[in-house]
């Protein structure tokens, strides 16, 4: 019998830099990301090539993704255990993206929900815009990934990997790509403090992982509660309060039932209520803030992951590219001799 520990399934997830992590990142993904790593084998990328497609100031971008790295390590993310790296970094991201344009109906993609909400954004649609989930197929793919950490918004853009992989390995080489399983998360949708839309940076609508505790506090008290709260001793509904909703994420599981009693019985005030909330979210991210901070004076330490995360994934991703191309046709090199085709 071999002693050989059975192989670890490998999964990859991505997030956008928008800089410094917020409240909405930490629990929709890297939160989870951090527990995967005790069972999965990870890929975690920065996808800058994906951020480019919302235009953005280029010369805001590597500041964006430098802090989005801090904010991964800081998080615990573990370069010892995981391959952490910048997509820009492995060329063959756009390369295989490029090679699975050839196996992807244009229909497919302008079926995409996100591309619909997106190309409404612009008076003239960028392609990428419209490419932007080959790219992902090509992230995933490129490295095999087993299994990809979704949100329900992205469950229909693995779908379209899936069918890629599909279709590709139809065209050139039978059960070449893994069809990858989605993971879905239990946190759902997070949303903002406004109690609306999607927590986002953009919608200034969050907490930064890494704000002081001064910070936090202030934020969180513009969250949104119950609307039929108007005075203090109103009897309030915490199953349509956001507030509540991200006590259930952040706050002592023991604690919950009283917020809960309490708001229904107008005995504690959202003022109250949101302090608590701020007090459980600087208690949970304070650990976080030490490591930002010893990273901020050792930023080589940062340079130094994000390099030989990019080094192993390019390892990966060229094997299987120079595989794809090949498996396409793209090797002169090996071409039959004339007749002997
Ligand atoms: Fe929401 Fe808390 Fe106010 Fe109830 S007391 S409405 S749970 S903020």
């Amino acid at each position: 019998m071999s002693d050989e520990a059975p192989k670890r399934k490998r999964i990859f997830s991505g997030m956008q830099p928008s800089g410094e992590a917020h409240l909405g990142n930490y629990l929709g993904a890297l939160k989870r990301w951090v527990d995967l790593q005790d069972e999965y084998e990870c890929i975690f990328c920065i996808v800058d090539e994906h951020a480019i497609t919302a235009g953005g100031d280029p010369l805001e971008l590597p500041r964006r993704t430098f802090d989005l790295a801090v904010s991964f390590l800081a998080v615990g993310l573990d370069p010892d255990r995981s391959t952490i790296f910048v997509q820009s970094d492995v060329p063959e991201h756009t390369e295989l993206a490029w090679l699975f344009n050839a196996v992807t109906p244009i229909g497919d993609l302008e079926r995409m929900t996100q591309f619909k909400d997106k190309a409404q954004r612009f008076e003239s649609v960028p392609a990428g815009i419209l490419n932007y989930p080959v790219l992902q197929a090509a992230d995933i793919l490129l490295y095999k990934a087993d299994a990809v950490p979704v949100g329900e918004d992205q469950k229909q853009h693995l779908e379209l990997t899936r069918d890629i992989a599909r279709k590709w390995n139809a065209a050139y080489r039978e059960d070449f790509f893994p069809e990858p399983e989605p993971l879905i998360g239990k946190a759902g949708r997070i949303l903002g403090l406004d109690g609306d839309a999607k927590m986002s940076k953009s919608m200034g609508n969050t907490v930064p992982i890494l704000a002081e505790p001064d910070e936090i506090r202030a934020r969180v008290r513009t969250a949104v509660t119950d609307p039929q709260r108007v005075r203090r001793d109103d009897p309030g509904r915490p199953e349509v309060c956001n507030v509540f909703t991200l006590h259930g994420h952040l706050t002592d599981a023991e604690r919950i039932p009283d917020i809960a009693a309490q708001c229904r019985a107008g005995t504690r005030g959202c003022v109250d209520c949101k302090g608590i909330l701020a007090d459980s979210i600087a208690d949970a991210f304070a650990p976080m803030r030490a490591r930002a901070a010893e990273l901020e004076v050792h930023p080589e330490r940062v340079r130094e992951v994000l390099e030989a995360g990019a080094e192993r994934a390019r390892t990966i991703a060229a094997e299987t590219v120079s595989e794809v191309r090949r498996a396409m046709g793209l090797d002169w090199r090996h071409a039959a001799p004339a007749g002997k085709s």
